[in-house]
């Protein structure tokens, strides 16, 4: 989708700082990170918010990925939190879904 700032990234407009990728789904960094690691998993197709899917297989391999990464990264067996924001009253600003996954210090709960 043209107007997609995840989907420009998909396709390499814009630079990301890319930790995993493969044929479905790309990880990378945020660019404003909320935590020591804060990195965001998306799917390569285009899927507005949670409510526009329900691809059993591509939403648990968003999870596995962002899990091995923590693995990769280190930070596995302290703790870290992964979320995926749904329309505006659940804090999406992107609409392109994308699992969050944070870590690298103490997360409070429940979010604001
Ligand atoms: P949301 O608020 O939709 O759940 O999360 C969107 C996330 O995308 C935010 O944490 C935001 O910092 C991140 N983000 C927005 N624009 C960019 C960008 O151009 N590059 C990267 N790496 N992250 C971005």
């Amino acid at each position: 989708m043209t107007d997609c700032l995840f989907c420009t990234i998909i396709n390499g407009d814009i630079s990301v700082n890319k930790i995993y990728e493969d044929e479905d789904v790309l990880a990378f960094y945020d660019i404003k990170p909320r935590a020591p690691y804060h990195f965001l998993v998306i799917p390569k197709t285009h899927i507005k918010t949670l409510n526009n899917t329900n691809d059993e297989k591509l939403l648990g391999k968003l999870i596995l990925i962002a899990s091995d990464i923590t693995q990769d990264l280190g930070f596995a067996d302290k703790g870290y939190r992964v979320v995926m924001n749904c329309n505006k009253q659940g804090g999406q600003t992107v609409y392109h879904i994308h699992l969050h996954c944070l870590g690298g210090r103490v997360l409070t709960w429940p979010p604001g």
